[in-house]
This record gives structure tokens, C-alpha cells and sequence, in this order.
């Protein structure tokens, strides 16, 4: 369980650790410091998984594409980043089996030469796994590419190549390592940001004025030792700790459509594997929709980022190619975009071991930085800063514990947990179904809510099996503190339908104003820019309102 005020009224003590950036990087690190038994806080500037970390294609993969690249610019620095994160893959999908699974993708090919050319890249990603193999790659015939994806383009298929990844719900896992972060006795917090850094007298940091962004409220966190992990923000909280310190990352924006997944008609994916500019494309079936991603554009800033029609077109243009009946831009039900913390290739240490993430310790400040990286090896990169972060404690590095730590929700988890939840609470099977597809066994919480009172247990909208205790218990037990904490990122709606989003507002305003004394003002305010922001969201993707 997870208490704000209670969270806010131990962050005057004094910590070892204080992680900044409550995304997959930063909770990983918080988890992976309090399983070595360091007193550790984790601030968060908006809410756990705001940014990036809710925003990927929600692959636990290794990157079948680095392959290639690899093999195109004879790169073999790459094979090491995949071989690794085929590894990690193994721990993410075990530690949390209620938010991650495994899934096919199928890539069709239109010549012989495709057939080999794909067969061998897969068969490579095989081998590079090893043991930490999900199942073997094969190549189908024509028949069976269209049986496994019968909307498929027909005209010239030759067959197809399967490989097998994993997949899993972004937000979901990212809750959930910060719930077991707090489980194990983490002070975490939300809507806390980290505005200024502050030293001793041997220019050591040793304070951060952190704003509570809920009361406007500031207050100190003192720890002896400062993560940043902040994503996309890494240069920021870098140029804090050391104004002269030069930028270190490069961004990129990345876009995803949501699109009904009838249509798609299959329940494995699609990776189009060549696009105009060079990249892949994923069509994959997630939450009860098919989703089409991604983009890959260069920014400047980094922020709040949208879909635009240009990325519209671009994937349905690329998707279109390979169906027969063509998806439309007024199909798609919502889309999300994010932004890539990539370590620019001129500022990479020559040193750095892996070539995509880097563990930065800056020697003037003692500002540890984790940057870059990717949600498959979050794990893995908090090893490697816990580990920093004991050297700059000058304690001995300890073993790291997260290999084997089921996340909250995982014990006693079965895939027929389910069946159990609806059969003891009288939920319906599609209720108890998406309830431990979010919280694992930890749904136990929201069912008793349901039970104690029938109109907790109604749906909050019809076309999603979301019920009210959700979001009773997403407040009271699981921070939550606005609209979009709730709809986003602990119940999913956002993700599955702009419409069905803006429907449910208002009702989730009156559970937030009744727990948090707002006044009639202050909740329809909250429903009027959560409603702008959706429409802001679908007109910035060309969709209108
Ligand atoms: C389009 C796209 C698709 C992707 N697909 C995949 C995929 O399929 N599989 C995969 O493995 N990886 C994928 N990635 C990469 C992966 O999503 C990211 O590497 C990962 O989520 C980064 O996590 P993070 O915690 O470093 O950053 P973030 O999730 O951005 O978290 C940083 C956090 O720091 C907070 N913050 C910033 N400033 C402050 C401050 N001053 N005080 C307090 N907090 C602050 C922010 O609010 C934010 O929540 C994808 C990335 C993108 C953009």
C-alpha cells in the first residue's frame, strides 16, 4: 500500500539514497538499493511512468532490428547490447508474470530472398539467447503465414518468418516495482520534483529542494548519495549538480496509434520489417487493441510530446501495405508518444562497456547518472548504478538482489488467478480478468472495495471492464492524485479509447474530490483540462475532436 502523506512526512529524515525520476530506470534503482539495504526515497516529478517509461512499444526484447544494424555496419558492440538484454528479458518476463507474457512475431515476406535473409537474422537472435531462449524461430509456408495473419496482404506472399518475444503492460510494471519498493520499506513519492541541489563544504551534494507540485509546498531531502534518473530530463539534473556540465543525450520522439484490433484479426504480431527511412515497424495486439509504432523523429526539447498527423500517415501508410483491407485515420480509437533518452554518439565514453547506457558519476558533485538504456535492461542499469552508488558510499558492493524479486502481485499468481477472484467476489470473469492483468494478486484489495459496496462494484463506463473501486483504491492505496494517474496508468483506459476516457472523467473527479476536499470549482476544473488534454491529443493527430 502507498500513502502520500505518509511518503511526504518520512521525507525529512535522512537517506543514503536519493533516486531522481520515477520511471522504469529510477524505480529499478530505488528497488534494486533497498533489497542492498540502503535507507532510499524516490521523487518523482509527475507520476510514476508519466513519461517514457508508459510510452514504449511494450517489447521486453532484445531489438531484433540492432541485429541487423550490427551485421550492416559490422558493429559487434551492438550483439553485446542484445545479448544482454535477451537476458534480461528472461527476468522481466519471471518477476512479474501478471504483467508480461510472450507473444509471436510474424514477419511476412514477399520473395525467396526475403524468406532466407529474415530466417537467418532470426535464427542469429536464436542463437544470441541461448538458454534464455523462448522458443525457436521457424519459417512458414504461405499457407500458414496466412493462417496465423489472415488479413495479410495475399497478392505475391511467399511465407513468413516467426521469432518469439516478450511483451507486457509499461505502466503497469512500472507501478509495480515502485509498489514493491515501498512493500520493502522505500519512501516513494509522486508529484515531487527535484528543483535545485545543494552541497556541503567539500562541494558534495548532500540536499535537494524537492517541490511537492500537489501543495506547491517545498522541502529538503538530504541523502549522502544523488541518482539521477530522469530520462529524457538526465541533462538537466546533470547541469543542477554542474552548470558547466556539457549535454550528454540526443532525442528522439516515437509515436504509437491504437487501432480496434477486429480488424487485425490475429492474435499474434507483425513486424514490418523495412520502411522508407529505414527502421521497422510493430503491429502488435495489446490490451485489446492493435498497436502500430513507431516513429523515430530527432528533437531538441523534451516535454509532454503528441501524436502528429505526419506520424499518422506514416504508420498507417506503412501498416496499409501489408493488409488488405486498409486501416483509416478515423479508426484509431487513441495513440500515445514518447521521448527516447539515447546517449549522443559524440559525448559516449570510449570507456562506456555497453554502448547504449552509461552509469555517469561525476567527479566534482558525486552526482551518479544513469543514461540511456532501454526498458528491457532497466534491471540491469540499476545493478550497475547500486553498484556506483555503494563505491560512493565506500561501502563494499553487495549483491544484487533484483534477479529473483517477484514484483508486488506476483505471489501465489496463476493464469486461472482470475477464475478465483470473480468465483470469491462475484466480479464478472472480464472484470477479475483486467483486475489481475493490472494488479496481479494484489486485486484482492479492489474486490473486497467491491464487495463492501455494490455501487463500487459497477463499471465505470460500458466497453471497458474497469469498475469504480479502482478507483477508490488507486487513491487510497496507490497515490494516485489526478484524473489522468487513474485513467492512464492504473486502470489503462487512456490507452484503449480517447472517448471512453473523456466519458469516465467525471466520475473519477468526484472519488478524487471527495478524498482530497476539493471544492465543486476545483473538480470540474480537473475534468475541463483532462478533457482539453484529450482533445488536444486527437487534434494534434489530425483527428479532430
Ligand atoms: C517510442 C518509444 C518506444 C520504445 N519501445 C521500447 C520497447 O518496446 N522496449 C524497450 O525495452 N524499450 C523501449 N523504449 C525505451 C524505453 O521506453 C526507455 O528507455 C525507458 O522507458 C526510459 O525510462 P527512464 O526511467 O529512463 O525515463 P522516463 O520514463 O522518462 O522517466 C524519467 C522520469 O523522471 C522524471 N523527472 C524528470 N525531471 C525530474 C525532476 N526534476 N524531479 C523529479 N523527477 C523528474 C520524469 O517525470 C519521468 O517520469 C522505447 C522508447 C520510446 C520513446
Amino acid at each position: 500500500m502507498m500513502q502520500r502523506t505518509d511518503a511526504l512526512a518520512a521525507a525529512g529524515k535522512e537517506f543514503d539514497v536519493c533516486i531522481i525520476g520515477g520511471g522504469a530506470t529510477g524505480s529499478g534503482c530505488a528497488l534494486d538499493a533497498r533489497l542492498r539495504g540502503l535507507k532510499t526515497i524516490l521523487v518523482e516529478a509527475n507520476d510514476f511512468a508519466s513519461a517514457t517509461s508508459s510510452a514504449s512499444t511494450k517489447l521486453i526484447h532484445g531489438g531484433i532490428r540492432y541485429l541487423r544494424e550490427a551485421a550492416l555496419h559490422l558493429d559487434f558492440g551492438q550483439v553485446g547490447v542484445v545479448k544482454r538484454a535477451l537476458q534480461e528479458r528472461v527476468y522481466m518476463l519471471r518477476n512479474a508474470p501478471f504483467l508480461a507474457g510472450t507473444m509471436e512475431f510474424i514477419i511476412p515476406c514477399y520473395s525467396r530472398w526475403e524468406l532466407f535473409y529474415f530466417g537467418a537474422g532470426v535464427k542469429l537472435y536464436d542463437l544470441l539467447a541461448g538458454k534464455a531462449n523462448l522458443a525457436s524461430s521457424r519459417v512458414l509456408s504461405r499457407k500458414d503465414t496466412l493462417q496465423q495473419l489472415p488479413m495479410l496482404q495475399s497478392e505475391g506472399l511467399v511465407g513468413g518468418v516467426t521469432y518469439t518475444d516478450g511483451h507486457f503492460d509499461d505502466a503497469g510494471y512500472n507501478l509495480a516495482l515502485v509498489r514493491t519498493f515501498a512493500d520493502l520499506g522505500g519512501i516513494a513519492l509522486n508529484h515531487s520534483s527535484a528543483v535545485a541541489l545543494g552541497c556541503d563544504s567539500k562541494e558534495k551534494l548532500r540536499s535537494a529542494e524537492i517541490r511537492d507540485e500537489i501543495s506547491k509546498r517545498s522541502f529538503e531531502v538530504r541523502a549522502r548519495v544523488f541518482v539521477n534518473a530522469t530520462g529524457p530530463a538526465s541533462d538537466v539534473i546533470r547541469r543542477m549538480a554542474s552548470p558547466s556540465a556539457k549535454p550528454r543525450l540526443k532525442l528522439s520522439k516515437g509515436a504509437h496509434i491504437l487501432l480496434p484490433l477486429e480488424q487485425f484479426g490475429s492474435s499474434d504480431a507483425m513486424l514490418i520489417p523495412e520502411t522508407s527511412d529505414g527502421r521497422v515497424v510493430f503491429a502488435i495486439p495489446w490490451m485489446g487493441r492493435l498497436l502500430v509504432g513507431t516513429t523515430d523523429d530527432p528533437i531538441n526539447e523534451f516535454g509532454e510530446v503528441f501524436v502528429s498527423r505526419e506520424d499518422v500517415d506514416y504508420l498507417l501508410h506503412h501498416l496499409n501495405k501489408f493488409v488488405q483491407k486498409p486501416f483509416v485515420a478515423e479508426q484509431i480509437v487513441g495513440g500515445f508518444a514518447g521521448v527516447r533518452p539515447l546517449i549522443s554518439a559524440d559525448s559516449r565514453s570510449t570507456k562506456s562497456l555497453s554502448r547504449d547506457q552509461e552509469v555517469e558519476v561525476d567527479a566534482h558533485s558525486g552526482l551518479i547518472s544513469i543514461l540511456g538504456g532501454k526498458w528491457t535492461t532497466y534491471r540491469a542499469m540499476a545493478e550497475d548504478t547500486i553498484d556506483a552508488v555503494q563505491r560512493s558510499l565506500h561501502q563494499s558492493v553487495t549483491e544484487c538482489k533484483t534477479r529473483n524479486q517477484e514484483l508486488a502481485g506476483s505471489a501465489d499468481y496463476t493464469t486461472s488467478y482470475f477464475e478465483k477472484l470473480a468465483g470469491e467476489y462475484g466480479v464478472s470473469p472480464e472484470t477479475a480478468r483486467h483486475l489481475v492483468g493490472k494488479l496481479g494478486t494484489v486485486a484482492t484489495g479492489v474486490c473486497a472495495l467491491a464487495a463492501s459496496d455494490p455501487e463500487l462494484g459497477e463499471l465505470i463506463v460500458n466497453g471497458y471492464p474497469a469498475i469504480h473501486a479502482e478507483i477508490v483504491y488507486a487513491i487510497q492505496s496507490d497515490m494516485a492524485m489526478s484524473i489522468e494517474d487513474i485513467l492512464a496508468r492504473r486502470i489503462g483506459l487512456q490507452f484503449y479509447s480517447w472517448k471512453l476516457a473523456a466519458e469516465a472523467a467525471p466520475a473519477v473527479a468526484r472519488y478524487l474530490a471527495r478524498e482530497y476536499g476539493w471544492s465543486d470549482e476545483r473538480r470540474q476544473q480537473a475534468v475541463d483540462e483532462y478533457a482539453g488534454k484529450l482533445r488536444r491529443m486527437s487534434e494534434t493527430a489530425g483527428l479532430g475532436n
